[in-house]
């Protein structure tokens, strides 16, 4: 089944408003198995509208439209899309009591407006608007079904929910089942190279890599009717990778970093300190993202000076002189003075060049140390991180924070990052 998505509404060509909807549709549809080949944007033009419509009809065999069901001039979906595919219209009488009920409710009088929303399209399969008054629906015709819903996303998501999904459910012919399995420390085109042989002889699971914010990700993902063969298809694949891949994959079950992290602390009792110089915080607000951190988070200290990481945890100032402040020994001193200071279990440092300026050959942006704590047990770690950016920098050392961390919790050993 190939399917389109055709989102409605000059408010989203002109930038205003972000697709969210068409993203939700995309991803619930790849989990029923049906395929989405293409997502087209169109204003509120009756005639643009309908061009798209038989375009896409073209290829696909379901077109789903959002927004344009509204009582307005410029809602026009139902009507172009009944137009187009000759079907006719009726008055369907349960949606003019609802209109007719919700207006006494309110004490507002009907407009002609308004009963236009009451017109559907004839033997169509109509999903009632739990959260608003418009009603979505979906009409089989000449091997081709199209299924109309209402922008808002409350309204949308719900008619998803509560009716468009089982509909869906009957057509789809098996489930995706798939496993995102997410790697950090590694680039996508490496890892690329490294799982080529299973990639190009792809048939059965399919494997797909994505890098995404310092991260990579990699989707297996398998379609059918039975959907034991499925997975056990794509656990055996993913298995595979995992022992490929082992010392970079974090996790099979796509969750973030920290999140896992998080977790391991809360579940061991495990409490935790930072201090950071060129990160500025950004460990410590990820971690506070964690829900009931507060249990094990104890401090974190933005310590961006020299005299900050003196007074703070004790740094020398010899150490500084000598090595400067971007150098695995102030890395060392600054945990050390930390572990010192909170007695925390974990405790974890970071000090780096996120630039633009002030790089030098012997010491180039990019170039950050972190030092970890685990349980007494002492890592000083470091990375030459891509110039792609101050931002990307600073990002890419506290998500390799959170990494170290992860990995020396389970008393794994340290690759290259
Ligand atoms: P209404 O009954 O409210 O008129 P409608 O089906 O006609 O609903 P639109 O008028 O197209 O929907 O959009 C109403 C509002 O819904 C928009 O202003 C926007 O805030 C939101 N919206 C519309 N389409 C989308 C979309 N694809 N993704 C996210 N939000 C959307």
């Amino acid at each position: 089944m190939k399917c389109g998505i055709i989102s409605v509404g000059t408010e989203l060509l002109m930038g205003q408003i972000t697709d969210t909807n068409a993203v939700y549709a995309s991803e619930h549809l790849r989990s029923l198995g049906i395929d989405v080949i293409y997502r087209y944007t169109v204003g509120d033009n009756t005639e643009r509208l309908k061009k798209t419509i038989k375009n896409a009809f073209t290829e696909c065999d379901i077109l789903i439209s959002i927004g344009g069901l509204g009582p307005t001039e410029d809602d026009l979906t139902k009507e172009t899309f009944c137009e187009v595919m000759g079907v006719p219209l009726y008055r369907d009488e349960k949606t003019m009591m609802e209109l007719e009920d919700n207006a006494r409710q309110h004490q507002k009088v009907l407009t002609d407006n308004n009963y236009k929303q009451a017109l559907l399209p004839e033997g169509a399969v109509i999903f009632y608007n739990g959260a608003g008054t418009a009603p979505g629906f979906a009409v089989e015709k000449d091997d081709k079904i199209f299924i109309c819903m209402p922008g808002p996303p409350r309204e949308f998501i719900s008619m998803w929910e509560n009716g468009v999904e089982d509909y869906l459910k009957k057509l789809g012919n098996g489930e995706i089942y798939f496993r995102v399995i997410r790697l950090f420390g590694k680039g996508e085109s490496v890892i690329e190279t490294d799982l080529i042989d299973l990639i190009d002889n792809q048939t059965d699971p399919t494997i797909a890599t994505y890098a995404k914010e310092g991260e990579c990700t990699i989707r297996v993902a398998s379609k059918h009717t039975d959907p034991e063969e499925a997975r056990r298809k794509v656990d055996d694949m993913t298995e595979i990778i995992c022992q490929r891949e082992k010392d970079y994959v974090y996790t099979i079950d796509d969750e973030p970093l920290v999140m896992i992290v998080g977790r391991k602390l809360l579940e061991k009792h495990l409490s935790i300190s930072c201090c950071e110089s060129c990160t500025g915080g950004m460990f410590a607000s990820l971690l506070t993202s964690v829900p009931g951190i507060s249990e094990v988070f104890d401090r974190g200290l933005v310590t961006y000076t020299y005299n900050a990481k003196m007074n703070e945890l004790g740094v020398k100032e010899e150490t500084l002189s000598k090595y400067t402040a971007v150098s695995r020994q102030v890395a060392d001193e600054m945990v050390t003075g930390l572990h010192k200071k909170t007695g925390s279990d974990v405790c974890v440092s970071v000090t780096g060049l996120a630039g633009p300026g002030g790089g030098t050959k012997r010491k180039p942006v990019g170039l950050v140390y972190i030092g970890c704590i685990v349980r007494g047990r002492k890592k000083i770690v470091k990375l030459n991180i891509s110039d792609l950016g101050r931002a990307w920098i600073r990002k890419y050392a506290t998500l390799a924070m959170y990494n170290i961390i992860n990995r020396m919790i389970d008393g794994e050993k340290i690759p290259p990052m």
